[in-house]
């Protein structure tokens, strides 16, 4: 996903802000890595550049 996705994604539990953290990024992609929600403290892993925003409770009913 694009780096600049970031800034429009929010936290399903609290639709706070998201903080980036990329281990592999590809032009300007971020390939593997995690979105933090400090407010939570929930991280939500970016897997081959697709964001897992489910929370952990509603992937069933989702
Ligand atoms: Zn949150």
């Amino acid at each position: 996903m694009k780096i600049e996705l970031t800034e429009i994604l929010i936290c399903p539990g609290c639709r706070g802000e998201l903080e980036l953290e990329v281990l592999e990024e590809e032009a300007g992609e971020v390939v593997t890595g995690s979105l933090h929600c400090a407010a939570c403290n929930l991280s939500y892993p970016i897997c081959e550049g697709v964001p897992d925003l489910l929370l952990p409770e509603s992937r069933s009913d989702a």
